[in-house]
């Protein structure tokens, strides 16, 4: 008779297996949460560090090859499940039940910035995480467009001691333009964006969220002052058009997080071309390479490039976003993959963090230096 296989058997397999991104081993990483043998066939359950990993697949195949080289072994579940880590907050008031906030930066405005915001948004709250989205564009709210919710407004919660968010599509949202009319204009300095800031953050009852993606102005202001010194972000994420009008201030906005010691976690270069839908030749409207160009000088990785695409136009007007990210076209699969390329920043970002994986490899730690 076939000797029983054993737990231990299993996570030493297992320890041949690493996670692609942070570099270690998944038993090292603590991954790995329950094991169940029955004769042959083994199953185990491994907790990854989001819902949107971009290396699921890997992982899944990488755990299940392992364990069938283990003798004895007929069949393999991978019982994939998520649990997102928290960053940790550098002295700064941490907000209860958010985990992660996540800052979507540009220099100048017009980038679509706010639309990949609400893009990542939807991304990840399709891919099962829980999301928050908050408006900080002070002075051009435009996510209630995009989201659909223009005539929404917020409630105070029921013990009116907060604000409910308006939620939509499973994300709840908050916006200045929920607050103000329409075409009504919003004349602040800067201690005002600030106190607009921390209500937005403290007073509103966000509940528990993976990720909080806020919407900043465009540039170096009042609102990035605000969020960089008092708001314990994961990280940024900077959105320019390849034009260099717009990556050279976009690179000054890394910079400035970055010496509030607010890791940037990548660029998203936006608008990179426009293809013909008659004969699919690609223009560079903007230019060429620029995304790539402001990553390298500024040493954070270039996570993707967007076209220039009439479809994102008509969905960010109607609010109609979440129809393109889900469908099954080569846009929706650019999208969906730029968010998981966020979200596993986020997760390598806060790991670090937490000094959770202190010998992630090096490669990991440059490529977020
Ligand atoms: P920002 O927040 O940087 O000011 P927005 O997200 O408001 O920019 O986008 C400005 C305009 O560009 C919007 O009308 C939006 O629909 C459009 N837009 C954004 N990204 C794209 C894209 N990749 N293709 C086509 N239009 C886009």
């Amino acid at each position: 008779m076939a000797e029983q296989i054993t737990r231990e058997q299993v996570l030493d397999a297992l320890r041949t297996v690493q996670e692609p991104e942070l570099h270690k081993d998944l038993v090292t990483l603590n991954m790995v949460k329950e094991i169940s043998v029955d004769g042959g066939k083994v199953k185990v359950q491994v907790m990854l560090t989001t819902p949107a990993c971009p290396l699921k697949k890997k992982i899944s195949d990488d755990v299940e090859a392992a364990i069938r080289r283990i003798p004895g072994v007929t069949e393999v579940e991978v019982d994939l499940d998520s649990t997102v880590p928290a960053a940790r907050a550098q002295n700064k008031q941490s907000i209860e039940g958010i985990k992660n906030i996540v800052a979507v930066a540009s220099g100048k405005g017009g980038v679509g910035k706010s639309t990949m915001a609400t893009l990542l948004a939807l991304c990840l709250r399709h891919e099962g995480a829980r999301v928050g989205l908050l408006d900080a564009d002070i002075y051009g709210p435009s996510i209630p467009r995009m989201m659909g919710i223009l005539d929404e407004r917020p409630q105070p919660s029921p013990n009116e001691k907060k604000i409910l968010p308006v939620e939509v599509a499973g994300i709840k949202v908050m916006s200045m333009g929920f607050l103000v009319s329409g075409e009504q204009a919003v004349i602040w300095r800067g201690p005002m964006v600030h106190k607009a800031i921390q209500e937005f953050m403290y007073n509103v009852d966000w509940g528990q969220l993976d990720y909080l993606l806020v919407d900043l102005p465009p540039g170096t202001g009042d609102a990035q002052l605000t969020l960089s010194q008092s708001i314990p972000l994961a990280g940024i994420v900077a959105v320019t058009t390849p034009q260099e009008v717009a990556f050279t201030i976009a690179a000054k906005v890394i910079s400035m997080f970055r010496e509030m010691k607010v890791p940037p976690l990548g660029v998203i270069e936006n608008m990179a071309y426009f293809q013909c839908g008659h004969c699919d030749e690609q223009t560079r409207i903007f230019g060429d390479g620029g995304g790539l160009e402001m990553a390298r000088r500024m040493g954070v990785p270039l996570i993707g490039s967007l076209p220039l695409d009439p479809l994102l136009v008509k969905g960010a007007d109607i609010g109609e976003l979440r129809a393109l990210i889900e469908g099954d076209t080569p846009l929706a699969a650019k999208i969906r993959k730029i968010a998981r390329d966020v979200a596993a920043r986020v997760s390598l970002t806060a790991y670090m963090s937490c000094g959770i994986a202190p010998a992630a490899s090096r490669a990991a730690e440059e490529a977020l230096a």
